[in-house]
C-alpha cells in the first residue's frame, strides 16, 4: 500500500498517510494542504539524524536574513 510520510508546513507537524490516485492528503492536525513529502521518515533520519533539523536551522535563517 502506498504509505508516505508528509510534513506540515503549516502546524509543523509530520504524519503518515494511505495515498490513493496521486491525491496529496489534508493535515490531520490543521487541515492544511501545505506539506512535504518525505520519502521514508525511518529511513531518512536513520541515514541523515542530523540533516534535517539543520536543513530546517537554515532555512529559519535564510528566512530571517530575507527581511534585510
Ligand atoms: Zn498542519
Amino acid at each position: 500500500m502506498p504509505l508516505f510520510s508528509y510534513h506540515c508546513t503549516g502546524c509543523d507537524t509530520d504524519f503518515e498517510a494511505l495515498v490513493l490516485n496521486s491525491e496529496p492528503p489534508a493535515c490531520p492536525k490543521c487541515g492544511g494542504t501545505a506539506l512535504e513529502q518525505l520519502l521514508s521518515r525511518v529511513a531518512a533520519e536513520a541515514r541523515t539524524p542530523g540533516v534535517v533539523k539543520a536543513a530546517r536551522a537554515q532555512a529559519a535563517k535564510e528566512g530571517h536574513f530575507s527581511n534585510y
